[in-house]
């Protein structure tokens, strides 16, 4: 039999796990099982989850209703092509998802993960000019500090710098690219922002088929805020300047700040919008583009058709366990709770401003944020948090929570005070 130890090192042998080494890999733990809001470790450890895995485990582990919904699907049959058959767990997807999303988005393109969504989003937008009769729009403006996935075209509008553009600099599309949003959700708009944008717009509108932005929170890439009034105002120019608005709200998407989509913190709709991570509850790989009908009518006029089709497009488990777990959000009444996570961050994590490496404390929804003043090491502070029993998982200068729904107060307390005392002993 193998020992906790022999799993450890075939891992570091065998596999890449993200953004790692292969031959200087980072502390990598083992994982037996998961339960609501905890993660059991091999070693026997119970580790209080701070991260949702990403952002996408909203209900918790081993949720009886999510499971219930995978079990029942796969006796029906686990997944069937979707070009020429369909199935009522994507149809009803479909239905609840227009449903739920922002006004005018009636149209659902379903596809296995963020950056695939992303990438349909930015397809779906160069095929609308190309039969409105303006071939030449086929490239992207963004603000910089942008995460949209790691693919090719996704990677092309993430933050350069951050994204690392430089690596791939003869491969990636070049874009258009705008300052990031300035930060702080309830700082009043800079007009001299909104005139950057439109700077923009006027010299490359001809270009540029979109402009594609995460909806009021920045997130892998600095995890920053912004007024939702500059939405409004973008959306305007985009009106304005013959460009398509595209949101991204794979992490936003579905309560985390504090909405159930974080475009309801404004008064517009984009034309396209992708969703992920927390769209089956963090159980499967699933993500959607949804779209309004000028853009779906507008590919499919002189019989366009949309060129794209993932083999697992519509998997009826993925589909079924994303209905399960957008019925949790209605029947839990999942968003209304999101406000007191909010007020259990902000009491908590408060203190940590008294630290002299500390920059920022903030939180939106189920988001808090500790920005310190220089970058952790993630191989040496990642053991230390599971040392205290959570599961907080920091990026440059970032340790921050964002937990399942199904947190208690007590929970939150154990996550601030872990993040306290770790930044407290960092140099
Ligand atoms: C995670 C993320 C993506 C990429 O999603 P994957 O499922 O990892 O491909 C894209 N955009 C945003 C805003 C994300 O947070």
């Amino acid at each position: 039999m193998k020992s906790i130890n022999d799993y450890i090192e075939l891992d570091k042998q065998l596999l890449w796990h993200p953004y790692t080494s292969m031959t200087n890999p980072a502390p990598h733990f083992l994982v037996d099982s998961a339960s609501g809001y905890e993660i059991t470790l091999a070693t026997g450890e119970i580790l209080v989850d701070g991260m949702s895995s990403w952002w996408s485990v909203i209900h918790g582990y081993n949720h009886p209703k999510l499971n219930q919904a995978i079990k029942g699907q796969v006796d029906d049959f686990a997944h069937v092509m979707f070009g020429g058959l369909t199935h009522r767990p994507a149809i009803e997807l479909a239905e609840k998802l227009v449903n739920v999303s922002p006004q005018g988005l009636q149209r659902v393109f379903l596809s296995d993960s963020g950056s695939v969504s992303v990438e349909v989003a930015l397809k779906m937008a160069i095929q609308y000019w190309n039969t409105q009769g303006h071939p030449e729009k086929q490239h992207f403006a963004t603000p910089r500090s942008g995460y949209h996935g790691d693919t090719f075209a996704a990677m092309s509008v993430c933050d350069p710098v951050n994204g690392m553009h430089g690596l791939f600099s003869k491969a990636l599309t070049s874009q258009h690219f705008v300052s990031a949003p300035p930060t702080g959700f309830n700082a009043p708009v800079n007009e001299t922002y909104l005139e950057e944008v439109e700077t923009l717009f006027k010299q490359h509108h001809e270009v540029l088929a979109g402009f594609i932005i995460e909806p009021v929170v920045q997130n892998a890439g600095g995890m920053r805020f912004y007024n939702p009034r500059y939405l409004d105002e973008i959306r305007a120019l985009c009106d304005q300047y013959n460009i398509l608005l595209i949101f991204d709200e794979i992490a936003t998407g579905f309560g985390r700040t504090g909405k159930m989509f974080a475009t309801d913190h404004c008064s517009i709709s984009p034309d396209l919008m992708c969703v992920g991570k927390a769209l089956t509850g963090g159980y499967m790989t699933l993500a959607a583009t949804l779209t309004n009908d000028r853009v779906a009518m507008g590919i499919s006029d002189n019989d366009g058709v949309f060129m794209h089709g993932p083999t697992f497009m519509g998997n009826a488990m993925a589909c079924s366990v994303a209905n399960a777990s957008l019925e949790l959000i209605e029947s839990d009444n999942v968003i209304s709770k999101i406000s007191q996570i909010e007020s259990w961050l902000n009491n908590h994590l408060n203190r940590c401003e008294t630290l002299p490496n500390v920059k920022d404390v903030r939180c939106i929804g189920a988001i808090g944020v500790v920005e310190l003043d220089s970058p952790v090491n993630q191989h040496e502070i990642q053991p230390k948090f599971v040392e205290k029993g959570v599961w907080i998982r920091p990026f440059g200068k970032l340790i921050y929570l964002m937990p399942p729904y199904i947190i208690t107060e007590q929970e939150i307390k154990k996550l601030s005070d872990a993040i306290f005392d770790v930044a407290s002993q960092l140099n």
